[in-house]
């Protein structure tokens, strides 16, 4: 597998190249482009030449652009499939059920939400009339991360190009190889050289080159805070718009009028899906006092059950995390939490599941016996393991699941009507699920609060994130 960058209309290569390593069996299966400034300025002077002919293409038309590549996702998706579980490590059955038509889906929804996004007018009675001219922004960059790959790809790219803009991607060099597939298909889908370029690499290396390029009009990222930060600070001197969707230490509170079933077993995905990479996945659990000891026996013993598998066994549902690297920070924060006085309930260790034992896999880990100030409570693990703490009431709840400088997402598990409407309202995120997790409408604003991000995606928010307002005042 050699993975290329998608420049102009036409796929390149670079001098210089990096491994793809496969996280299942830590073995290098490929190459992708080692980018930088050159292959930035080159993208970028693509796009621009572009964006006035794409900018001035009926919606309709962008739209039917992205249908026709959600139709070619749709008729490749099991290959995409195996390659996002080759890449990222996660099991091919949450690719094929997750990754790969929420990918399509995202496609599909912006070519259609473009159609339906109309501005807005304000009539001053008898003396003039208002509106609002919503205008592409020009060349953008779309920066994303490696844990839901083509899924967080998608959704950046399918709302920038239906409003008119052309972009500049650069998906994670850590699993470059389903953009570069959908990049191959972008000339077929009809949309025009230069609107729509892919660049791969390192991201301190063309990510960065990408943010601080003069001709770039907004970023949109999602990834880690620290480098929502660092980009933050080289883009606002220049008064580029930004998104920035960031990390979080997501809690998940258990009240004992929950329906304890299915609280446990959503807690039980909310805790390991994708290995607990996603950025909505619950890392702290709060308990009632009262159940405590019930439910966190149930967790462990449910934990301790899941097996690890090869990502490319269909039958697999719990795979590697994504790189040597972030198996040795995540063991690292194990090893924290030990030092600082926790308790490992389950898990804990390296595991080399057979067929696999070379690969980057961490077993399912709970941990109990920390307090809520301890790095273990307050910074991002981002990999299978969660922490257990009980509280008595929910005042305490509350001031536990806001005690961190974060604020994405959270899940509460009541029956109380009353209860699940005003600690709903009490939490510091940008998204609150009620005995649930994970339930996306895609028309949702999405983002997060605190150190979680700047902004919103989803529905009609990305399209105004997308395009910049004007207003018009006609004197009557
Ligand atoms: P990361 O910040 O290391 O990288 C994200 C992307 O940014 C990658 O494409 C990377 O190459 C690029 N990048 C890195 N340094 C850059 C720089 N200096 N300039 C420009 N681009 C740069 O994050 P990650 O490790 O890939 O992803 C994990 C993080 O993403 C976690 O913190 C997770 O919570 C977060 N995340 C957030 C959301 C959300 O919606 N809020 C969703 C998914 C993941």
């Amino acid at each position: 597998m050699q993975a290329l960058n998608f420049i102009d209309g036409k796929l390149q290569p670079t001098a210089s190249t990096l491994d793809l390593v496969s996280p299942g069996n830590g073995s290098v299966y490929g190459s992708m482009p080692r980018s930088g400034k050159a292959e930035v300025d080159q993208a970028v002077a693509a796009a621009k030449r572009a964006f006035p002919d794409w900018a001035a293409t009926p919606a309709a038309e962008r739209a039917r652009c992205l249908d026709r590549l959600a139709d070619l996702v749709s008729a490749n998706a099991s290959e995409l499939a195996t390659a996002e579980a080759r890449d990222n490590g996660k099991p091919v059955s949450l690719a094929s059920h997750v990754d790969i038509p929420r990918a399509e889906k995202n496609l599909r929804f912006y070519a259609s939400g473009i159609q339906h996004y109309a501005s807005q007018s304000h009539a001053m009675e008898g003396e003039a009339i208002n509106y609002t001219l919503r205008k592409p922004l020009g060349v953008v960059a779309c920066i994303s991360p490696w844990n839901l790959p083509l899924y967080l790809f998608t959704w950046k790219v399918a709302p920038a190009l239906a409003a008119g803009n052309c972009v500049v991607a650069k998906p994670s060099e850590l699993t470059p190889v389903t953009a570069y597939m959908l990049s191959t298909w972008v000339a077929e889908a009809g949309f025009p050289p230069g609107v729509f370029n892919v660049l791969h690499g390192l991201g301190a290396e063309v990510g960065e080159a990408l943010v601080l390029h003069d001709d770039i009009a907004a970023v949109s990222f999602t990834g880690g805070t620290a480098t929502g930060a660092r980009i933050a600070g080289h883009v606002a001197p220049k008064f580029k718009k930004m998104s920035l969707e960031l990390g979080g230490k997501n809690p998940a509170i258990v009240f004992a009028d929950a329906d304890f079933e299915e609280a446990l077993r959503t807690t039980v995905r909310s805790s390991f899906a994708n290995q607990g990479q996603i950025c909505l996945c619950g890392s702290r659990v709060l308990v009632e006092r009262t159940i405590y000891d019930k439910f966190r026996d149930a967790l462990a013993a449910k934990a301790a059950r899941m097996q690890a598998g090869d990502p490319l066994d269909p039958s697999t549902k719990f795979g590697a995390v994504v790189s040597e690297d972030h198996m040795n920070k995540v063991l690292g924060h194990i090893e924290l939490a030990r030092e600082e006085g926790g308790q490992i309930l389950c898990g804990g260790t390296r595991l080399h599941p057979e067929g696999c034992e070379n690969g980057f896999f961490v077993a399912p880990t709970v941990i109990e016996g920390l307090g809520p100030a301890c790095r273990t409570n307050q910074e991002e693990i981002f990999g299978p393991v969660v922490t257990l703490q009980p509280f008595d009431t929910e005042e305490e709840a509350l001031q536990l699941a806001n005690d961190t400088k974060y604020g994405l997402a959270a899940t509460v598990w009541t029956t109380n009507l009353q209860r699940a409407h005003r600690v709903a309202a009490g939490i510091e995120s940008g998204i609150v699920w009620v005995n649930t997790w994970l339930l996306r409408d895609l028309r949702t604003p999405f983002g997060g609060v605190k150190a979680s991000g700047l902004g919103r995606e989803g529905g009609f928010e990305a399209f105004e994130f997308f395009t910049e307002p004007q207003n018009v005042c006609i004197k009557l």
